[in-house]
């Protein structure tokens, strides 16, 4: 069996290969294989029109290319221009969005659209840094409007881009995590540091693009048409399946405690237990932090514990966390009073009848039955 690193830990590639090694050739690589396989034929590509790449960006997050072909379109003719989607109220743009989901990105579009027209005289700004300052528009897309419209070289990082990136890197960790995703931009940095000073940005970020989507798909990357395949790390790892990580399951935090279950003539010791707190308001028995806790306040009492009285400890599980509970059974001696004020000598006929916790309650059975059935007996 293999271990994984932990879920923020990174791997960035092959021990032996310099990261630069697999940075050269990287975007030019990228390139050639879109001009020759990549799409040209999307309505929003080649029109250099910010506002139609705005557009079809916002369209496509979680959303289909051919499911947004035709809002693209119906939503262009009736607002060709950022003027006219700005001038429109939220309830005349909202039907053309109806059917597409996610309906925040609507209003964000609208809302951007009136910000642009007010603030910058309804024209982008120049800068994927300046567009990025806009309602509702990431990091990521502001770099692809701003490299599809302006040529300007700055990385894209969509969700189908992070996953060739993650591959051909060998990025462990879930590409959510922050100190993961800020690994990738720098990688998606490096590689655009590394291209040629000509490079095309408009086919480089569609190449990405379409290399995520078409090739290096979620299931079942295509390796065997991939460009980047001859030095991918996830490729030569055979790691195409583990990466990218999924979302880290939420650790569960470990306690610990010991109880003490004290009987003494068919009476035992239970405890009632504040509230709020950990079975606020139910009875359970005398709870400590440690072993060693439980011990110092058995031997205060005049009891002296053997290992006999351990019972086998386990594992209750909470919403929020694990408890490893270690029991232990013990006969008090007669004349034990009570310690705490919330405590109570219970007989064992009115266990039945008790709020208790089922770890608790199961914890009785533990309990001398034939005391407990002389009692029951009038004995
Ligand atoms: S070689 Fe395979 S895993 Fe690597 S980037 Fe290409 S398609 Fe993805």
């Amino acid at each position: 069996m293999s271990v994984r690193p932990a879920e923020t830990e990174i791997v960035p590639a092959l021990e032996s290969t310099p990261l630069t090694a697999l940075h050269e050739n990287f975007a030019a690589r990228v390139c050639e294989w879109q001009r020759a396989h990549g799409r040209h034929r999307l309505p929003w590509q080649k029109t250099g029109d910010p506002y139609r790449t705005w557009l079809s960006e916002i369209m496509l997050q979680q959303t289909q290319v051919s499911t947004v072909i035709p809002y693209y379109e119906r939503f262009l003719e009736r607002f060709p221009t950022i003027e006219s989607l700005a001038a429109a109220t939220q309830d005349e743009v909202m039907p053309y969005w109806a059917g597409l989901g996610y309906y925040a990105r609507a209003r964000n579009l609208h809302r951007c659209a009136q910000v642009i027209v007010a603030s910058h005289g309804g024209r982008f700004p120049p800068t994927a840094c300046e567009i990025a300052e806009l309602p509702g528009i990431g990091r990521s897309t502001a770099a692809a409007i701003a490299a599809f419209s302006y040529g300007e070289r700055t990385p894209i990082l969509d969700g189908n881009v992070k996953r060739v990136f993650t591959r051909y890197f060998g990025v462990h960790g879930h590409p959510g995590v922050r100190a993961v995703e800020q690994r990738l931009w720098q990688l998606a940095e490096t590689a655009l540091d590394a291209a040629p000073p000509d490079l095309d940005m408009a086919a480089y970020t569609h190449g990405l693009m379409d290399l995520g989507s078409q090739v290096c798909k979620r299931g079942k990357p295509e390796c065997g048409v991939c460009p980047l395949a001859s030095d991918c790390v996830a490729k030569r790892l055979g790691l195409q399946q583990v990466l990218p990580e999924p979302k880290p399951r939420r650790t569960v935090p470990e306690r610990s405690c010991a109880m003490l279950l004290l009987h003494h003539n068919d009476y035992v010791l239970l405890e009632k237990q504040p509230q709020p707190g950990l079975w606020g308001g139910l009875w359970s028995l005398p709870r400590f932090d440690t072993p060693d806790e439980l011990a110092d306040a058995c031997r205060n009492q005049g009891i002296t514990l053997s290992e006999s009285q351990r019972m086998a400890s386990f594992v209750h599980t909470f919403t929020h966390f694990r408890l490893h509970i270690e029991p232990w059974c013990v006969e008090a001696p007669a004349g034990i009073a009570e310690t705490r004020p919330q405590q109570e000598w219970i007989p064992f006929t009115r266990l039945e009848s008790v709020a208790m916790p089922a770890p608790v309650r199961g914890l009785m059975a533990a309990l001398p039955a034939p005391q407990a059935d002389a009692l029951r007996e009038g004995r």
